[in-house]
C-alpha cells in the first residue's frame, strides 16, 4: 500500500487507545514501509472512557493512567474526534467507506441484569449508574439522593468494593478528587451508617483484588466488620488459596479482620459471604433484601442451603458485573455483552470475518481484568488486522478530509484532541478557582462548547 493504512477506532477508552498506539509501532508495517492514519471516535466529548467515568475518585493512582494515554493520543498519526456516535452519526457503511478496517473498542457500559424479585423497586440501583453518577457522566442526571441509613451491596468484584467505600465514606475526604459540587452534595447529605457487602460464595470466592479489599478498612470513621460462620472453607477454597497468592492474600486478610476486637466506629462495612440475594423487599421502595445462605459444594462453587436471612436496607446497589452494548450493523452475544469475534475478528451469523472489522477490550472478552489487561488483548487484535491488510477491502474514501467534511455535513459537533485539552485546561482552571486540583465540567453541552471554542 502506498497510501497510509487507515484505521477506525470506535471508542477512546485505554483499549482502543492502546491499539492505536500498537498500531503506531508494529514492526510488520514499518517493516513494509506502510505508515499509519488512525482515528479514534468517541460518542462522548472527551477521551479516556472507564479511566475518567469508571475509575473511583479517590484512586487517583489509576486515574493516572489518563497521562500515559495523553501521550499517545498526542502522536500525530492518530487524530480524536469526539461527540461522534457510532449508531447514529455514522454507520458501518460509512466507517468500512472511509477506512481500510475498523476496530471496536466500546467496553461495558451497563449492569448485567438480576433476575430477582423486587428489583425494580425504587431504591433499588445498578452500580454502573452509581458509579456514573459520582464520576460525573455527562449522560447521566445530576442529582442522586443517596437515601438510607443502612444499604446493601450484592457482589464482591472490585466494583462493589469501590461502590460501598464510597458509601461508607465520609464525602468530605473527596475534597482532593476531582468529584464535582452535585456529587459532593449528593455524599454530603447522606446519613448512611451501616453498609452490607452480600458474596453469594465464600471468602477464598472474593473476587476483588486484595490492595482494594484492605483499603475498605483504611477509611477514616469506617471499620470492616466480617462474620466467623460465614468462614467455611472446602476443598476447591484450599486448593484455591496454594494456586493464586491474590486468593491467600484476601483470605488472609479476612481472617485477621474477623479475630479482632471491633473499634466502635461511626460507620460499619459489613462483608456477609456466602449470602445469595433472593428478593428484594418492600412494598412502595426498598425496606430489605432477603438472602439464602449458601454452601460450599467442595469445588469452590455453593449451593442454597434453603436458609433465609432477610436484612433491613432502604437502598440495594447491585454490583454483579458490567456488560458490553450490541452496536448498530453487527451480531451481538447478549449473554456475554460482546461482539463475537475470533481473536479480535469480528464474525457474522455465519461464523465468517466481517471485512475488515475488528474487536478489541471488554467488548471483545467480556468485562473482566484490569487496565492493563487490554494491552494483551489489543496485541493480538493489531496483530489479525495487520496480518489481513491484503485481504480486507481497501477504504473506497481514504482521504482524512473527506471523514471530516462527513462529520460536518451530517451536523456532527465533533471535539477534537485540540478541544480536549481546551476541556482539561478550563477543568483545571475551575479547580484552581475553587482550592482544587480540578473540576470536571458536568455536562456534554458544557464540554462540547469549552472544547469548540475558536
Ligand atoms: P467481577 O469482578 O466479575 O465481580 C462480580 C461479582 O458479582 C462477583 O463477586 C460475582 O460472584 C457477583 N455476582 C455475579 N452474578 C451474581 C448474582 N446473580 N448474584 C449475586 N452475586 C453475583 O465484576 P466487577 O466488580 O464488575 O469488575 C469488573 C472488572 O473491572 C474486574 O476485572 C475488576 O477487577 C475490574 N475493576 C477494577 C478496579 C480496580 O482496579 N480498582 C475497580 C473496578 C473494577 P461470583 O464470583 O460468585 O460469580
Amino acid at each position: 500500500m502506498t497510501r497510509p493504512l487507515r484505521v477506525g477506532i470506535v471508542g477512546a477508552g485505554p483499549a482502543g487507545i492502546y491499539a492505536a498506539d500498537l498500531l503506531t509501532k508494529d514492526e510488520t508495517l514499518s517493516s513494509c514501509g506502510t505508515s499509519v492514519s488512525i482515528d479514534i471516535l468517541d460518542k462522548l466529548p472527551s477521551p479516556y472512557g472507564l479511566v475518567r467515568y469508571g475509575v473511583a475518585p479517590d484512586h487517583p493512582r489509576i486515574k493516572q493512567i489518563q497521562g500515559a494515554l495523553h501521550k499517545i493520543l498526542d502522536k500525530p498519526e492518530i487524530t480524536f474526534y469526539g461527540n461522534v456516535e457510532y449508531g447514529v452519526d455514522l454507520k458501518l457503511e460509512d466507517l468500512r467507506h472511509h477506512y481500510d478496517a475498523v476496530i471496536f473498542a466500546t467496553g461495558s457500559d451497563r449492569d448485567r441484569p438480576l433476575d430477582i424479585p423486587g428489583v425494580d423497586l425504587p431504591g433499588s440501583h445498578g452500580a454502573a449508574d452509581f458509579v456514573f453518577w459520582y464520576d460525573s457522566h455527562p449522560d447521566v442526571a445530576p442529582s442522586w439522593h443517596v437515601d438510607g441509613t443502612s444499604v446493601a451491596v450484592i457482589g464482591a468484584g472490585n466494583v462493589a468494593v469501590d461502590v460501598a467505600r464510597i458509601l461508607a465514606k465520609d464525602a468530605d475526604d473527596l475534597l482532593s478528587t476531582d468529584i464535582t459540587d452535585n456529587v459532593y452534595e449528593g455524599l454530603r447529605a447522606k446519613q448512611i451508617t451501616d453498609v452490607h457487602v452480600f458474596a453469594r460464595r465464600g471468602i477464598a470466592q472474593c473476587k476483588a483484588t486484595p490492595m482494594e479489599l484492605r483499603e475498605l478498612d483504611k477509611q477514616p470513621g469506617v471499620e470492616v466488620l466480617v462474620y466467623a460462620e460465614d468462614f467455611e472453607m472446602d476443598e476447591g477454597s484450599l486448593r484455591a488459596c496454594d494456586e493464586s497468592n491474590q486468593v491467600k492474600t484476601n483470605v488472609k486478610v479476612l481472617q485477621n479482620w474477623a479475630i479482632r476486637d471491633e473499634r466502635g466506629a461511626e460507620r460499619r462495612l459489613h462483608l456477609h459471604f456466602l449470602h445469595s440475594p433472593v428478593e428484594i423487599l418492600g412494598e412502595d421502595r426498598v425496606s430489605g433484601i432477603r438472602t439464602e445462605r449458601m454452601e460450599l459444594t467442595g469445588d469452590g462453587n455453593v449451593k442454597g442451603t434453603g436458609e433465609y436471612v432477610d436484612t433491613e436496607v432502604q437502598a440495594v446497589y447491585r454490583a454483579i458485573g458490567y456488560l458490553g452494548s450490541p452496536l448498530t450493523d453487527l451480531p451481538f452475544d447478549e449473554e456475554r455483552g460482546v461482539v463475537p469475534n475470533s481473536e479480535g475478528r469480528v464474525l457474522d451469523l455465519d461464523d465468517r470475518h466481517v471485512d475488515g472489522v475488528y474487536a478489541t477490550g471488554w467488548i471483545k472478552r467480556g468485562p473482566v481484568g484490569l487496565i492493563g489487561h487490554t494491552k494483551g488483548d489489543a496485541l493480538e487484535t493489531v496483530t489479525n488486522l495487520v496480518a489481513d491488510r491484503e485481504a480486507f477491502t481497501p477504504a473506497a474514501e481514504p482521504d482524512p478530509v473527506a471523514f471530516e467534511s462527513l462529520l460536518a455535513e451530517r451536523g456532527v459537533e465533533f471535539t477534537t484532541w485540540e478541544g480536549w485539552k481546551r476541556i482539561e485546561a478550563r477543568e483545571e482552571e475551575l479547580g484552581a478557582e475553587r482550592g482544587r486540583k480540578r473540576l470536571k465540567l458536568l455536562t456534554r453541552q458544557e464540554q462540547t462548547s469549552v472544547a469548540r471554542q475558536a
